[in-house]
Protein backbone atom coordinates (compact mmCIF):
# COMPACT_ATOMS: atom_id res chain seq x y z
CA UNK A 1 0.00 0.00 0.00
CA UNK A 2 1.52 3.53 -0.94
CA UNK A 3 0.15 6.63 1.54
CA UNK A 4 0.32 10.47 1.25
CA UNK A 5 0.61 12.00 4.40
CA UNK A 6 -0.39 15.72 4.07
CA UNK A 7 1.18 18.15 6.95
CA UNK A 8 4.43 17.55 8.92
CA UNK A 9 3.22 18.98 12.19
CA UNK A 10 2.32 15.74 14.91
CA UNK A 11 -0.42 14.10 13.52
CA UNK A 12 1.46 14.03 10.53
CA UNK A 13 4.71 12.75 12.23
CA UNK A 14 2.37 10.11 14.06
CA UNK A 15 1.07 9.23 10.84
CA UNK A 16 4.38 8.45 9.02
CA UNK A 17 5.67 6.37 12.16
CA UNK A 18 2.67 4.40 11.77
CA UNK A 19 3.17 3.70 8.46
CA UNK A 20 6.85 2.81 8.70
CA UNK A 21 5.76 0.58 12.17
CA UNK A 22 3.68 -1.58 9.14
CA UNK A 23 6.01 -1.43 6.55
CA UNK A 24 3.57 0.87 4.54
CA UNK A 25 5.45 3.05 1.40
CA UNK A 26 4.64 6.41 2.80
CA UNK A 27 5.46 9.81 1.72
CA UNK A 28 4.45 13.00 3.71
CA UNK A 29 4.26 16.38 1.42
CA UNK A 30 4.90 19.44 4.01
CA UNK A 31 4.47 23.25 2.97
CA UNK A 32 7.04 24.56 5.24
CA UNK A 33 10.96 23.56 5.44
CA UNK A 34 10.24 22.11 8.75
CA UNK A 35 8.52 19.48 11.18
CA UNK A 36 6.13 20.55 14.02
CA UNK A 37 3.43 22.63 12.23
CA UNK A 38 1.88 24.52 14.82
CA UNK A 39 4.60 24.79 17.00
CA UNK A 40 7.19 26.41 14.46
CA UNK A 41 7.29 30.24 15.94
CA UNK A 42 7.06 32.50 12.84
CA UNK A 43 7.26 35.57 14.20
CA UNK A 44 6.13 37.11 10.66
CA UNK A 45 2.35 37.10 10.10
CA UNK A 46 0.95 37.71 6.48
CA UNK A 47 2.45 35.67 3.50
CA UNK A 48 5.48 33.66 3.42
CA UNK A 49 8.92 33.71 0.85
CA UNK A 50 6.13 31.84 -1.84
CA UNK A 51 2.88 33.81 -1.35
CA UNK A 52 0.93 31.36 0.45
CA UNK A 53 -0.31 32.39 3.98
CA UNK A 54 1.23 31.80 6.93
CA UNK A 55 0.52 28.45 8.41
CA UNK A 56 1.28 28.63 12.23
CA UNK A 57 -0.70 30.36 15.02
CA UNK A 58 2.04 30.35 17.68
CA UNK A 59 2.97 33.36 20.32
CA UNK A 60 6.08 33.89 21.23
CA UNK A 61 5.40 34.02 25.02
CA UNK A 62 3.42 30.26 24.44
CA UNK A 63 3.46 27.60 27.78
CA UNK A 64 1.21 25.03 27.25
CA UNK A 65 -1.98 24.51 28.64
CA UNK A 66 -1.69 21.12 29.28
CA UNK A 67 1.01 19.27 31.12
CA UNK A 68 3.63 17.18 29.66
CA UNK A 69 2.88 14.28 31.02
CA UNK A 70 -0.43 14.11 28.52
CA UNK A 71 1.24 15.92 25.32
CA UNK A 72 3.76 12.83 24.82
CA UNK A 73 3.09 10.28 22.36
CA UNK A 74 2.04 6.94 23.95
CA UNK A 75 5.53 5.02 22.78
CA UNK A 76 7.37 8.33 23.23
CA UNK A 77 6.64 10.55 26.05
CA UNK A 78 7.96 13.86 26.91
CA UNK A 79 11.28 13.36 29.18
CA UNK A 80 11.18 14.31 33.05
CA UNK A 81 11.23 18.18 33.15
CA UNK A 82 11.63 20.85 36.26
CA UNK A 83 8.27 21.83 35.03
CA UNK A 84 5.42 20.03 33.04
CA UNK A 85 3.98 23.05 31.58
CA UNK A 86 6.47 23.83 28.84
CA UNK A 87 7.26 26.49 26.60
CA UNK A 88 6.76 26.45 22.64
CA UNK A 89 10.26 25.66 22.16
CA UNK A 90 10.57 22.80 24.06
CA UNK A 91 7.74 20.98 22.51
CA UNK A 92 8.96 21.57 19.19
CA UNK A 93 11.97 20.15 20.14
CA UNK A 94 10.33 17.47 21.08
CA UNK A 95 8.68 16.72 18.11
CA UNK A 96 12.19 17.11 16.64
CA UNK A 97 13.25 14.15 18.41
CA UNK A 98 10.07 12.26 17.84
CA UNK A 99 10.96 12.63 13.91
CA UNK A 100 14.65 12.01 14.63
CA UNK A 101 14.34 8.71 16.56
CA UNK A 102 12.05 7.06 14.50
CA UNK A 103 13.96 8.14 10.90
CA UNK A 104 10.74 10.36 9.73
CA UNK A 105 12.71 12.72 8.08
CA UNK A 106 13.70 10.91 4.90
CA UNK A 107 10.17 10.25 4.36
CA UNK A 108 9.38 14.24 4.48
CA UNK A 109 9.26 16.32 1.24
CA UNK A 110 9.74 19.40 2.62
CA UNK A 111 8.65 22.58 0.58
CA UNK A 112 5.98 20.52 -1.18
CA UNK A 113 2.47 22.31 -1.20
CA UNK A 114 -0.01 20.08 -1.95
CA UNK A 115 -2.74 21.97 -4.21
CA UNK A 116 -4.90 18.57 -5.21
CA UNK A 117 -6.01 15.53 -3.64
CA UNK A 118 -8.62 13.71 -5.58
CA UNK A 119 -10.05 10.17 -6.18
CA UNK A 120 -9.41 8.60 -9.69
CA UNK A 121 -11.45 5.86 -11.52
CA UNK A 122 -9.50 3.22 -10.40
CA UNK A 123 -10.12 4.09 -6.36
CA UNK A 124 -6.82 5.39 -5.92
CA UNK A 125 -5.79 9.29 -4.88
CA UNK A 126 -4.49 11.45 -7.36
CA UNK A 127 -2.33 13.90 -5.79
CA UNK A 128 -0.94 17.04 -7.77
CA UNK A 129 2.05 18.60 -5.48
CA UNK A 130 3.93 22.29 -6.16
CA UNK A 131 7.73 22.03 -5.19
CA UNK A 132 8.07 25.53 -4.01
CA UNK A 133 11.82 25.78 -4.35
CA UNK A 134 11.50 24.83 -8.12
CA UNK A 135 8.10 26.32 -8.59
CA UNK A 136 6.98 23.18 -10.59
CA UNK A 137 4.02 20.92 -10.26
CA UNK A 138 3.59 17.17 -10.33
CA UNK A 139 1.37 14.30 -9.92
CA UNK A 140 1.37 11.23 -8.11
CA UNK A 141 -0.67 8.09 -6.84
CA UNK A 142 -1.65 6.73 -3.50
CA UNK A 143 -3.74 3.97 -2.25
CA UNK A 144 -4.90 6.12 1.02
CA UNK A 145 -4.61 9.84 1.90
CA UNK A 146 -3.57 10.98 5.42
CA UNK A 147 -4.90 14.65 5.87
CA UNK A 148 -2.72 16.14 8.80
CA UNK A 149 -2.98 19.74 7.58
CA UNK A 150 -4.25 21.51 11.00
CA UNK A 151 -6.88 23.50 11.80
CA UNK A 152 -5.74 26.13 13.49
CA UNK A 153 -4.93 28.32 10.25
CA UNK A 154 -7.45 29.74 8.93
CA UNK A 155 -9.27 32.52 11.21
CA UNK A 156 -12.97 32.34 11.81
CA UNK A 157 -14.41 36.36 12.08
CA UNK A 158 -18.23 36.54 13.41
CA UNK A 159 -20.58 38.42 11.95
CA UNK A 160 -20.44 42.02 13.72
CA UNK A 161 -22.55 44.79 12.60
CA UNK A 162 -20.59 48.05 12.16
CA UNK A 163 -16.94 46.27 11.60
CA UNK A 164 -16.11 48.36 8.52
CA UNK A 165 -16.83 51.77 10.16
CA UNK A 166 -14.53 50.94 13.46
CA UNK A 167 -11.19 53.28 13.10
CA UNK A 168 -8.81 51.12 15.33
CA UNK A 169 -7.39 47.95 14.80
CA UNK A 170 -8.75 44.52 14.30
CA UNK A 171 -6.36 41.78 14.78
CA UNK A 172 -7.79 37.77 14.58
CA UNK A 173 -5.40 35.63 17.42
CA UNK A 174 -3.99 34.33 14.40
CA UNK A 175 -1.97 37.16 13.41
CA UNK A 176 -0.77 37.78 16.95
CA UNK A 177 2.48 36.96 18.38
CA UNK A 178 3.92 39.94 20.79
CA UNK A 179 2.10 42.20 23.32
CA UNK A 180 3.99 45.31 22.40
CA UNK A 181 1.38 46.46 20.13
CA UNK A 182 -1.36 46.48 23.42
CA UNK A 183 0.98 49.11 25.19
CA UNK A 184 -1.54 51.35 26.93
CA UNK A 185 -4.16 50.71 24.48
CA UNK A 186 -8.01 49.85 25.51
CA UNK A 187 -8.45 46.43 23.95
CA UNK A 188 -11.53 44.46 23.58
CA UNK A 189 -11.03 40.57 23.44
CA UNK A 190 -14.29 39.11 21.54
CA UNK A 191 -14.29 35.08 22.76
CA UNK A 192 -13.03 33.15 25.91
CA UNK A 193 -12.10 29.85 24.80
CA UNK A 194 -8.78 28.79 25.81
CA UNK A 195 -7.20 31.28 23.73
CA UNK A 196 -9.00 34.12 24.41
CA UNK A 197 -8.91 34.04 28.16
CA UNK A 198 -4.99 33.16 27.96
CA UNK A 199 -4.51 35.77 25.59
CA UNK A 200 -6.65 38.32 27.89
CA UNK A 201 -4.35 37.62 30.56
CA UNK A 202 -1.17 38.36 28.75
CA UNK A 203 -1.89 41.62 26.96
CA UNK A 204 -3.45 43.04 30.55
CA UNK A 205 0.31 43.10 31.58
CA UNK A 206 0.83 46.05 28.89
CA UNK A 207 -2.67 47.03 28.12
CA UNK A 208 -4.55 49.98 29.67
CA UNK A 209 -8.00 48.25 29.80
CA UNK A 210 -9.21 44.71 28.78
CA UNK A 211 -12.51 43.74 28.09
CA UNK A 212 -12.97 40.23 27.83
CA UNK A 213 -16.27 39.98 25.57
CA UNK A 214 -18.05 36.58 25.69
CA UNK A 215 -21.47 34.75 25.47
CA UNK A 216 -21.04 31.94 28.35
CA UNK A 217 -23.79 32.13 30.43
CA UNK A 218 -21.92 32.52 33.66
CA UNK A 219 -19.22 34.76 34.57
CA UNK A 220 -15.91 33.21 34.56
CA UNK A 221 -14.55 32.86 37.71
CA UNK A 222 -10.76 32.76 37.20
CA UNK A 223 -9.62 35.65 39.22
CA UNK A 224 -8.03 38.23 36.59
CA UNK A 225 -5.77 41.34 37.12
CA UNK A 226 -7.19 44.45 37.86
CA UNK A 227 -7.74 46.27 34.39
CA UNK A 228 -9.48 42.95 32.81
CA UNK A 229 -13.11 42.92 33.05
CA UNK A 230 -15.67 40.69 31.84
CA UNK A 231 -18.68 41.71 29.35
CA UNK A 232 -21.20 40.01 27.43
CA UNK A 233 -21.11 40.22 23.69
CA UNK A 234 -20.06 42.79 21.63
CA UNK A 235 -23.06 43.84 19.74
CA UNK A 236 -21.50 46.28 17.33
CA UNK A 237 -18.97 48.25 16.33
CA UNK A 238 -19.19 52.25 16.04
CA UNK A 239 -16.21 54.26 14.54
CA UNK A 240 -14.33 54.11 18.12
CA UNK A 241 -16.32 51.67 20.58
CA UNK A 242 -18.14 49.03 20.49
CA UNK A 243 -21.69 48.32 22.06
CA UNK A 244 -22.24 45.36 24.66
CA UNK A 245 -25.14 43.02 24.95
CA UNK A 246 -26.16 45.22 28.06
CA UNK A 247 -26.62 48.11 26.34
CA UNK A 248 -23.57 49.55 27.34
CA UNK A 249 -20.41 51.58 25.35
CA UNK A 250 -16.77 51.54 25.77
CA UNK A 251 -14.20 53.50 23.71
CA UNK A 252 -11.86 51.23 22.69
CA UNK A 253 -8.22 51.34 20.49
CA UNK A 254 -8.38 47.25 19.64
CA UNK A 255 -10.58 44.67 18.87
CA UNK A 256 -8.70 41.42 18.89
CA UNK A 257 -10.67 38.12 17.77
CA UNK A 258 -10.09 34.83 19.14
CA UNK A 259 -12.85 33.14 17.51
CA UNK A 260 -11.26 30.49 16.68
CA UNK A 261 -10.77 28.61 13.21
CA UNK A 262 -12.52 27.13 10.46
CA UNK A 263 -12.08 23.80 9.31
CA UNK A 264 -10.46 23.95 5.97
CA UNK A 265 -9.10 21.49 3.28
CA UNK A 266 -8.11 23.48 0.28
CA UNK A 267 -6.71 20.70 -1.85
CA UNK A 268 -9.57 18.39 -1.56
CA UNK A 269 -11.58 17.86 -4.65
CA UNK A 270 -15.32 18.13 -4.27
CA UNK A 271 -15.44 14.26 -5.83
CA UNK A 272 -13.53 13.14 -2.17
CA UNK A 273 -17.14 12.67 -0.76
CA UNK A 274 -16.58 14.76 2.67
CA UNK A 275 -18.08 17.95 3.24
CA UNK A 276 -17.61 20.58 6.08
CA UNK A 277 -20.60 22.38 7.18
CA UNK A 278 -20.07 24.93 9.88
CA UNK A 279 -16.93 23.05 11.22
CA UNK A 280 -18.20 19.33 11.05
CA UNK A 281 -16.74 17.24 8.50
CA UNK A 282 -18.91 14.61 7.42
CA UNK A 283 -19.87 11.62 6.71
CA UNK A 284 -17.30 10.35 8.64
CA UNK A 285 -17.16 7.31 10.56
CA UNK A 286 -15.96 8.00 13.77
CA UNK A 287 -14.18 11.92 13.17
CA UNK A 288 -11.51 9.85 11.25
CA UNK A 289 -12.31 7.96 7.64
CA UNK A 290 -14.51 9.18 5.02
CA UNK A 291 -17.28 6.95 4.69
CA UNK A 292 -17.88 7.62 0.45
CA UNK A 293 -14.09 6.47 0.26
CA UNK A 294 -12.80 4.73 2.62
CA UNK A 295 -8.78 5.17 1.79
CA UNK A 296 -9.63 8.69 3.17
CA UNK A 297 -8.45 9.49 6.39
CA UNK A 298 -8.56 12.78 8.83
CA UNK A 299 -5.72 12.44 11.46
CA UNK A 300 -6.60 15.41 14.10
CA UNK A 301 -10.17 16.26 13.86
CA UNK A 302 -11.02 15.95 17.17
CA UNK A 303 -10.29 18.79 19.68
CA UNK A 304 -9.86 19.19 23.51
CA UNK A 305 -7.82 15.81 23.62
CA UNK A 306 -4.34 14.73 24.54
CA UNK A 307 -3.16 15.74 20.90
CA UNK A 308 -0.03 13.64 20.03
CA UNK A 309 -1.94 10.47 21.39
CA UNK A 310 -4.52 10.58 19.84
CA UNK A 311 -2.95 10.87 16.51
CA UNK A 312 -0.96 7.88 16.69
CA UNK A 313 -4.45 5.93 18.29
CA UNK A 314 -6.36 7.58 14.97
CA UNK A 315 -3.33 6.70 12.88
CA UNK A 316 -3.09 3.00 14.26
CA UNK A 317 -6.87 2.54 13.84
CA UNK A 318 -6.83 3.70 9.63
CA UNK A 319 -4.24 1.30 9.42
CA UNK A 320 -6.14 -1.56 10.56
CA UNK A 321 -8.74 -1.30 8.08
CA UNK A 322 -6.63 -0.21 4.97
CA UNK A 323 -4.14 -3.11 5.77
CA UNK A 324 -7.13 -5.39 5.59
CA UNK A 325 -6.20 -6.85 9.39
CA UNK A 326 -9.70 -5.96 10.10
CA UNK A 327 -13.01 -5.53 8.13
CA UNK A 328 -14.32 -2.34 7.50
CA UNK A 329 -18.03 -2.10 8.46
CA UNK A 330 -20.65 -1.45 5.54
CA UNK A 331 -21.34 1.81 4.11
CA UNK A 332 -24.81 1.91 5.70
CA UNK A 333 -23.61 0.54 9.00
CA UNK A 334 -20.88 3.36 8.95
CA UNK A 335 -23.29 5.96 7.87
CA UNK A 336 -25.38 4.86 10.95
CA UNK A 337 -22.89 5.20 13.61
CA UNK A 338 -22.21 8.84 12.60
CA UNK A 339 -26.09 9.33 13.18
CA UNK A 340 -26.34 7.88 16.42
CA UNK A 341 -23.19 10.22 16.87
CA UNK A 342 -24.68 13.23 15.35
CA UNK A 343 -27.90 12.29 17.99
CA UNK A 344 -26.49 12.14 20.94
CA UNK A 345 -24.41 15.56 20.24
CA UNK A 346 -26.94 17.43 19.24
CA UNK A 347 -30.16 16.02 20.18
CA UNK A 348 -28.95 14.45 23.81
CA UNK A 349 -26.26 17.31 25.08
CA UNK A 350 -27.28 20.23 22.84
CA UNK A 351 -24.37 20.69 20.62
CA UNK A 352 -24.00 23.03 18.23
CA UNK A 353 -22.45 21.73 14.80
CA UNK A 354 -19.21 23.45 15.81
CA UNK A 355 -19.19 21.19 18.96
CA UNK A 356 -19.60 17.88 16.63
CA UNK A 357 -15.53 17.20 17.20
CA UNK A 358 -14.99 18.92 20.43
CA UNK A 359 -13.92 15.90 23.06
CA UNK A 360 -13.42 17.24 26.55
CA UNK A 361 -15.03 14.86 28.83
CA UNK A 362 -15.59 12.22 26.01
CA UNK A 363 -12.53 11.78 24.86
CA UNK A 364 -11.81 8.55 26.96
CA UNK A 365 -14.98 6.74 26.35
CA UNK A 366 -13.97 7.97 22.32
CA UNK A 367 -10.50 6.77 22.57
CA UNK A 368 -11.56 3.21 23.94
CA UNK A 369 -13.74 3.03 21.24
CA UNK A 370 -11.81 3.46 18.65
CA UNK A 371 -9.02 1.10 20.36
CA UNK A 372 -11.60 -2.00 21.15
CA UNK A 373 -13.12 -0.99 17.82
CA UNK A 374 -10.00 -2.03 15.59
CA UNK A 375 -8.52 -4.27 18.31
CA UNK A 376 -5.65 -2.00 19.12
CA UNK A 377 -3.92 -0.84 22.10
CA UNK A 378 -5.92 1.44 24.73
CA UNK A 379 -4.69 4.61 25.48
CA UNK A 380 -3.97 4.88 28.97
CA UNK A 381 -7.24 6.20 31.16
CA UNK A 382 -4.59 8.54 33.19
CA UNK A 383 -4.36 10.53 30.29
CA UNK A 384 -7.88 11.68 30.13
CA UNK A 385 -8.20 12.20 33.60
CA UNK A 386 -5.45 14.15 33.75
CA UNK A 387 -6.01 16.16 31.31
CA UNK A 388 -10.08 16.45 32.99
CA UNK A 389 -8.26 17.67 36.17
CA UNK A 390 -6.07 20.48 34.25
CA UNK A 391 -8.57 21.65 32.53
CA UNK A 392 -10.29 22.54 35.58
CA UNK A 393 -7.35 24.39 37.06
CA UNK A 394 -7.23 26.27 34.19
CA UNK A 395 -10.92 27.65 34.57
CA UNK A 396 -10.24 27.67 38.07
CA UNK A 397 -7.31 29.87 38.37
CA UNK A 398 -5.63 30.63 35.08
CA UNK A 399 -2.53 33.02 36.69
CA UNK A 400 -1.10 29.94 38.54
CA UNK A 401 -2.47 26.65 37.16
CA UNK A 402 0.98 26.07 34.85
CA UNK A 403 3.13 26.39 38.20
CA UNK A 404 1.20 22.87 38.95
CA UNK A 405 3.49 20.02 38.94
CA UNK A 406 2.52 16.47 37.90
CA UNK A 407 3.73 12.54 38.01
CA UNK A 408 2.39 9.71 36.00
CA UNK A 409 2.59 6.87 38.29
CA UNK A 410 0.99 4.29 36.04
CA UNK A 411 -1.82 3.61 33.40
CA UNK A 412 -4.39 5.20 35.77
CA UNK A 413 -3.09 7.24 38.35
CA UNK A 414 -1.16 10.29 38.74
CA UNK A 415 0.10 12.24 41.28
CA UNK A 416 0.84 16.39 41.92
CA UNK A 417 4.50 16.83 42.94
CA UNK A 418 4.33 19.48 45.05
CA UNK A 419 1.43 18.18 47.34
CA UNK A 420 3.81 14.45 48.03
CA UNK A 421 7.10 15.46 50.12
CA UNK A 422 6.97 19.10 48.54
CA UNK A 423 9.22 18.15 45.58
P1 LIG B 1 -0.40 21.44 12.59
O1 LIG B 1 0.54 21.45 13.73
O2 LIG B 1 -1.11 22.67 12.24
O3 LIG B 1 0.38 20.86 11.33
C1 LIG B 1 -0.17 20.86 10.04
C2 LIG B 1 0.98 20.84 9.03
O4 LIG B 1 0.44 20.67 7.72
C3 LIG B 1 1.79 22.13 9.00
O5 LIG B 1 3.17 21.86 9.11
C4 LIG B 1 1.45 22.74 7.63
O6 LIG B 1 2.51 23.50 7.09
C5 LIG B 1 1.15 21.50 6.81
N1 LIG B 1 0.26 21.74 5.67
C6 LIG B 1 -0.95 22.35 5.70
N2 LIG B 1 -1.49 22.37 4.45
C7 LIG B 1 -0.59 21.77 3.63
C8 LIG B 1 -0.57 21.49 2.24
N3 LIG B 1 -1.58 21.85 1.44
N4 LIG B 1 0.51 20.88 1.73
C9 LIG B 1 1.54 20.50 2.53
N5 LIG B 1 1.58 20.74 3.85
C10 LIG B 1 0.52 21.36 4.39
N6 LIG B 1 -2.28 21.42 21.87
C11 LIG B 1 -1.87 20.84 23.01
O7 LIG B 1 -1.97 19.62 23.14
N7 LIG B 1 -1.34 21.59 24.04
C12 LIG B 1 -1.19 22.93 23.93
O8 LIG B 1 -0.72 23.57 24.87
C13 LIG B 1 -1.59 23.56 22.71
N8 LIG B 1 -1.42 24.89 22.54
C14 LIG B 1 -1.76 25.47 21.36
C15 LIG B 1 -1.55 26.82 21.17
C16 LIG B 1 -1.88 27.45 19.97
C17 LIG B 1 -1.62 28.91 19.79
C18 LIG B 1 -2.45 26.68 18.94
C19 LIG B 1 -2.82 27.32 17.63
C20 LIG B 1 -2.68 25.33 19.11
C21 LIG B 1 -2.33 24.71 20.30
N9 LIG B 1 -2.53 23.34 20.51
C22 LIG B 1 -2.15 22.75 21.69
C23 LIG B 1 -3.16 22.51 19.47
C24 LIG B 1 -2.11 22.05 18.44
O9 LIG B 1 -2.44 22.63 17.25
C25 LIG B 1 -2.05 20.56 18.37
O10 LIG B 1 -1.50 20.10 19.60
C26 LIG B 1 -1.19 19.96 17.28
O11 LIG B 1 0.06 20.57 17.24
C27 LIG B 1 -1.86 19.99 15.92
O12 LIG B 1 -1.07 19.24 15.07
P2 LIG B 1 -1.48 18.93 13.56
O13 LIG B 1 -0.37 18.12 13.01
O14 LIG B 1 -2.85 18.40 13.52
O15 LIG B 1 -1.56 20.34 12.84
Amino acid sequence: MRVAVIGAGSAGLAGIKQCLAQSVDVVCYEKTDKVGGTWVYVPETGKDAFGLPIHSSMYDSLRTNLPKEVMGFPDYPIPENSRSYLHRTEILAFLNDYCDHFKLRDKIRFLHNVELAEPTNEKKWKVRVRDLRQNTTSEEQFDGVMICNGHYFDPSLPALKGRELFKGQQLHSHDYRVPDTFADKRVVVFGAGPSGMDLALEISKKAKRVILSHHSKETILTKFPDNVVQKKDVVELKENSAVFQDGSAEDVDIIFYCTGYKYSFPFLSESCGVRVDSNMVTPLWKHVIGIERPTLAFIGLPFYVCAFSMFDLQARFVLRFWLKQRDLPSREAMLADEKREMDDRFNKRGFTKRQFHMMGPLQGDYYDDLADTAAIERLPPVLTKLHNESSNRFLDDLVHYREDRYRIIDSENYIQLDAVNGN
